[in-house]
């Protein structure tokens, strides 16, 4: 992680260590990009919800390939698009895994999340 950033007018370097402080080495830089929003805070989710190991929630086919998969759905048909190992609960955008991390598949995944739960409905 980044600890510190160093320059006189501009960036010129950081000092960048370990979280946990064992290592810390300063780099040159000439600019600094900032990356947030890549761990998903999913941890309050039950365990109905299949997710990876890194906590994004998987959906559709990708869900069928866990070992919890064949304990948790009770249907005969296999999950729809973006739908979750929860019957009825889907997961569109960043949360789930595989996601195309852009803005506008997050939104075209929310409007195709709801026609798949028109589709649900249906059938309940
Ligand atoms: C630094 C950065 C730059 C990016 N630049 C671009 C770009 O240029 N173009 C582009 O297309 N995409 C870009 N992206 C990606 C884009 O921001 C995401 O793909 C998009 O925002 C995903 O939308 P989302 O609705 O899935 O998730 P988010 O936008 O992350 O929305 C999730 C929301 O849920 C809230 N939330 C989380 N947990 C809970 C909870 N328990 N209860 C209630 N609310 C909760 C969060 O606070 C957040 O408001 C960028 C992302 C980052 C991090």
């Amino acid at each position: 992680m980044i600890k510190e950033a160093l320059g006189k007018d501009r960036i010129e370097q950081v000092i960048i260590g370990n979280i946990d402080g064992s290592k810390v080495e300063t780099k040159q830089a000439d600019a600094l990009y900032i990356f947030i929003g890549a761990k998903p805070f999913t941890d309050w989710i039950g365990k109905e919800i299949i997710r990876n190991d890194k906590g994004f929630i998987e959906t559709g086919r990708d869900a069928k390939s866990y070992d919890s998969f064949e304990r948790i759905w009770k249907l005969k048909r296999d999950p729809y698009l973006l739908e979750t190992s929860a019957h009825g609960i889907f997961a569109a955008g960043d949360v789930h895994a595989n996601a195309m991390n852009q803005v506008a598949s997050a939104v075209g995944e929310g409007s195709m999340a709801i026609s798949f739960v028109h589709k649900y409905l249906a059938e309940v």
